[in-house]
């Protein structure tokens, strides 16, 4: 019956928490005070099939920031905006094998990828008009427009965390240093502080991991989120994210992640990692102790687990 096989399902993700909770290596990101005071023992996973049901456990009602996780989303709106092209002019699609925060572009001075900062500040500055002033009513909106766009993808009305948006904007050196330099090269077509505004947003937006296994699982299906039956991007844009977050997900962890666990993600300073399985499911994974990449620590060692035992790695071989 289903609940037999809910209770089965949710043992096994309690055996997973359980073997991951005695790895207490990494930091919480300490970059603003808010991530900082987060509490580090904190660990929820959630699996959304492509019926729509959800499994999890763990503390899968704790709102955590989106951060890095909302790349791939603001990808898909340049996508659908502009289509792939014109997005392509602007933003490559090769894995850096540096640092998120990294300040470098390629040989046509594009930002590397759209997964880390540069390619993303990038991302959100084509959700603008292309004017060199933008008021502020005019990020409001667009704002407005791309809370719709990550909410349909997660079936929930997602909010903003205003202490974590003040802070990201107030301590944003590195981001307003990248995308000045995007800008010096003529990368960006629009204002580059509202850009800035709308990227600081976009990463305080607060998520739980049910949000995220349903965001994946909105990926996995080809952009139809299975809960709701919505629409929310086209097919190729799914497959686009899909490739990117394969090769460029993880950042400079990519190549071992891809090995090791084979399932295309995103990660985020928050501890939060979305997994999306094509045509299967999505994974939703909450630990904010962060390796050396800026990956969650038992979200990673959680997403081993998950793809050895069921056999989830995309190359998988029967
Ligand atoms: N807000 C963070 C930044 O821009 C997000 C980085 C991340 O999650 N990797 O630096």
């Amino acid at each position: 019956s289903t609940e037999d096989h809910t209770s089965l399902v949710s043992g096994y993700l309690q055996h997973i928490a359980d073997q991951c909770a005695a790895d207490d290596s990494g930091r919480v990101a300490d970059y603003i005070p808010e991530l900082a005071a987060v509490d580090p023992g904190r660990y929820g996973l959630s699996l959304c099939a492509h019926d729509g049901y959800i499994y999890s456990v763990g503390d899968t009602a704790t709102e955590f920031t989106i951060q890095s996780i909302s790349k791939p989303l603001t990808y898909a709106m340049a996508l659908g905006g502009h289509g792939a092209d014109a997005v392509d002019a602007k933003i490559g699609v090769e894995p850096s094998g540096e640092a998120f925060n990294e300040i470098s572009v390629d040989a046509r001075r594009r930002p590397r990828n759209p997964m880390i900062n540069a390619g993303a500040i990038t991302a959100a500055s084509m959700l603008l008009p292309s004017e060199r002033q933008v008021a502020p009513e005019t990020v409001e909106a667009a704002f407005a427009g791309l809370v719709d766009f990550y909410s349909a993808c997660a079936g929930r009305r997602l909010v903003v965390d205003e202490q974590v948006y003040r802070s990201e904007r107030a301590t944003g050196s590195r981001n307003r240093a990248i995308a000045y330099m995007l800008d010096s090269f003529g990368a960006l077509t629009t204002d580059p502080d509202a850009a800035l505004d709308l990227y600081f947003r976009q990463c305080s937006l607060r998520v739980t991991t049910e949000d995220l296994a349903v965001i994946g699982v909105t990926i996995a299906c080809g952009g139809t989120n299975p809960r709701t039956g919505r629409r929310v991007f086209s097919r190729s844009t799914a497959q686009r994210l899909l490739s990117v977050m394969t090769t460029c997900g993880m950042y400079d962890g990519a190549g071992d992640w891809v090995t090791s666990v084979g399932i295309p993600a995103k990660s985020g300073v928050g501890g939060g990692i979305l997994g999306s399985l094509p045509g299967q499911l999505g994974i939703g994974v909450f630990s904010p102790r962060l390796d050396a990449h800026g990956n969650s620590v038992r979200g990673v060692d959680t997403c081993r687990h998950l793809s050895a035992d069921l056999g989830l790695h995309m190359f998988n071989i029967t």
